[in-house]
């Protein structure tokens, strides 16, 4: 025998019984989307390497250091895609969906960085991401931002708080740049060297320093919010009071700049105390330049993207929620006349009631060791059929769960008892 083989390091099985708060999260948001009216889009997950490079942004913790990066046999260097929007933003160039059009989409899937894996942090995880294309903002801004309370809402969330900062243009950052550049040269000796390496490359990412150490410094840096241009300072004031009128609460957090290079004005996160240091459960932010990066003509954009795992760990920890549902009716069969009745009995009770969750046994075996299986199945009722049973054109009906008769029931009839029995104590 061989030895087993290991699931890679960081990437993780979603085995079964544990798929309920994920399906709960998927269709919420999927139902979420449709009620503003954001339509779904689905892309690969492998895209040319020059497209995150392009876009993310060379100094960026991806671009430098977690992209799953080969070349395939064409020769030609791909990557797994490490985030959604660049994708997204590739598929509406390629397909010319920016074309005197405006786009409102979401997708869904898993995303890859190589990181050091640790609770809340993984290599394959998977992210819920929304985007709009070709809206100046800030009511599509507020928009997104709403979508995403109401998600949260929805899944019974509390205590989650949204920090919201403004970046500005271009222009107002390259001021704001210089001036932080000359803050942290003066304070050089205690950068690390990530932020010494970053200092020429990208300074503001020195402000995302998740070393304790820089913490005394970056506080002391110029804050961005003093330097932003008079229409991206008009548009945050609009977008702040936008979420006013909602009631959304949020703290500025003019320290918030997000890792991702190709964000301007609008950026934001969700964070919770409730998971430790992987405290952002969902960020985005405007792009206003990265269509005209990738090469199209300019197309202000936004949008925003969830980690599943930190949130479906929020709903484990919140009480009540959705555990995966288990099977109605578990169906116990002995005998060839009993297995082949059987078979097409549920069938026609899948058609009969739709929705009800109906486990035939498969692979024979003892009533006993059956009715031992519908027990583990969580079934409420138990429907056991023999070989004399289908000769007398009966099954014998046993609940489960509560206390209650075990009877016999007509096959036409049974339909109807299981309806009886549902509608009597609903799962
Ligand atoms: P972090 O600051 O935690 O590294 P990030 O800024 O890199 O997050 P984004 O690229 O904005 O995250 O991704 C959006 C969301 O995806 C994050 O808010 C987080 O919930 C989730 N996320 C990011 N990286 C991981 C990961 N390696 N494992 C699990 N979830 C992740
Ligand atoms: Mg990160």
């Amino acid at each position: 025998m061989g030895e087993s083989i290991q699931a890679v390091r960081g990437m993780n099985d979603l085995l079964p019984g544990e798929a309920g708060p994920w399906q709960a999260l998927e269709s919420a948001a999927r139902e979420t989307f449709a009620e503003y009216g954001y339509r779904e889009i689905r892309l690969p997950l492998l895209e040319r390497t020059e497209l995150f490079k392009r876009s993310i942004g060379e100094y960026t913790d991806i671009v430098e250091k977690e992209m799953y990066t080969f070349t395939d046999r064409g020769g030609e260097s791909l990557t797994l895609r490490p985030e959604a929007t660049a994708g997204i933003v590739r598929a509406c160039l390629s397909n010319g969906l920016l074309h005197n059009q405006r786009q409102k989409v979401w997708c869904a899937g898993p995303m890859f960085r190589y990181e050091r894996p640790q609770k809340g942090r993984y290599r394959q995880f998977h992210q819920i991401d929304v985007e709009a294309l070709g809206f100046e903002g800030p009511d599509v801004d507020a928009e997104l931002i709403l979508m995403s309370a109401r998600l949260w809402k929805r899944l019974g969330l509390t205590g989650l708080t949204l920090h919201l900062n403004s970046l500005g243009t271009p222009e107002s950052r390259a001021v704001y740049r210089a001036r932080l550049v000359e803050y942290f040269r003066g304070h050089a000796e205690v950068l690390d060297e990530d932020s010494r390496r970053r200092l020429d490359g990208n300074p503001l990412r020195i402000l995302d320093s998740k070393n304790p150490a820089m913490r005394e410094i970056v506080a002391g840096a110029p804050l961005i919010t003093d330097h932003l241009d008079d229409a991206s300072a008009r548009h945050f004031e609009g977008l702040r009071a936008r979420l006013d009128d909602a009631g959304v609460g949020y703290t500025l957090n003019p320290r918030l700049v997000r890792g991702l290079d190709y964000y301007s004005r609008t950026v934001f996160e969700w964070i919770t105390g409730d998971l430790g240091a992987q405290d952002a459960v969902c960020s985005g932010g405007r792009y206003d330049g990265l269509v005209a990066q990738l090469g199209g003509d300019p197309v202000p954009a936004i949008g925003w993207a969830l980690g599943e795992e930190r949130i479906v760990e929020l709903m484990r920890l919140s009480p009540g929620t959705t555990a995966e549902a288990t099977v109605d009716v578990y169906l116990a069969l002995a005998g060839e006349a009993a297995e082949r009745t059987g078979l097409r009995l549920a069938e026609r009770l899948r058609d009969a009631l739709p929705g009800l969750r109906v486990e035939t046994n498969c692979g024979g075996g003892s009533f006993k060791s059956q009715l031992k299986r519908a027990d583990r199945s969580g079934a409420r009722l138990a429907v056991i059929l023999g070989d004399d049973e289908v000769a007398r054109g009966v099954a014998t009906v046993k609940p489960l769960r509560e206390n209650g008769e075990q009877r016999q029931v007509p096959l036409e009839g049974l339909a109807a008892t299981i309806a009886a029995e549902r509608a009597r104590a609903p799962a």
